[in-house]
């Protein structure tokens, strides 16, 4: 377990190591964020054929046509939900791979994370669990309509895109509360900042991004 958890050649401490020097290039300067990075070992949330790419910066393949996110998108929208000060409680859309989770987790207080497909949820607590993250509930359903018995929410995190900020999703933030969520149709995706303020909403706009879609219902 010590050693699948190190990882061994490509997997190593020290290919992590190289991947955090590609974030700072790239503009990442939240040393706590940088840090989570380092020590998550990546590799553990890829199926076997692929763990020895876990740490270029690209987006790869998980099962069920999904996608675990490339580690800068992971970092940005992470920096971007903790800009505005410490989250407590998050909502997560879309648990995926289980690898946003875990970046999450030590550096929030408590995560509400949401997945539409069952099996993807079951192997991302597994992995989870086995990495001792406990601040973490897990909901199956459709992330669309947030998780309204667990809300307010003062971060939500959404990693699928929909054509529109889910309404939903606004509702379940608190005052104050920020939500960091690609929108848009394929080749015109961005991510999006909303901060909900006391008479509205203020939207500021990222990267340009290139999510899977939000999709409806569960399976
Ligand atoms: N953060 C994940 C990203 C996975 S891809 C990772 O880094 O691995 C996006 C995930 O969102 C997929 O697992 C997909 O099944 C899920 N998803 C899509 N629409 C959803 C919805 N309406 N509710 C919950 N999850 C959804």
């Amino acid at each position: 377990m010590t050693d699948n958890l190190q990882g061994i050649g490509m997997t190593s401490q020290r290919t992590r190591e190289r991947m955090v020097q590609r974030l700072v290039a790239q503009g990442l300067r939240n040393q706590k964020i940088l840090d989570v990075m380092r020590n998550t070992p990546r590799h553990l949330f890829m199926d076997d054929a692929l763990a020895s790419r876990a740490y270029e910066d690209t987006a790869l393949p998980i099962s069920y046509g999904q996608t675990i996110s490339q580690p800068y998108i992971v970092a940005r929208m992470t920096e971007l939900l903790l800009e505005k000060g410490p989250r407590q409680r998050v909502l997560e859309v879309g648990t995926g791979s289980g690898y946003q989770t875990a970046i999450l987790s030590p550096l929030v207080d408590y995560i509400y994370t949401v997945e539409r497909i069952a099996p993807l949820q079951k192997k991302a607590k597994d992995i989870l669990w086995g990495l001792k993250l406990r601040n973490i509930s897990y909901h199956y359903g459709d992330g669309s309509w947030g998780w309204p018995e667990q809300a307010p929410f003062d971060g939500i995190l959404v990693t699928a895109a929909p054509m529109e900020i889910p309404e939903p999703l606004l509702q379940q933030l608190t005052v104050g509360g920020v939500m960091v969520i690609p929108a848009g149709r394929e080749g015109q995706q961005y991510l999006y900042r909303v901060v909900r303020g006391e008479g509205g909403c203020e939207v500021e706009a990222f990267d340009a991004v290139s999510f899977v879609p939000l999709l409806s219902g569960r399976v």
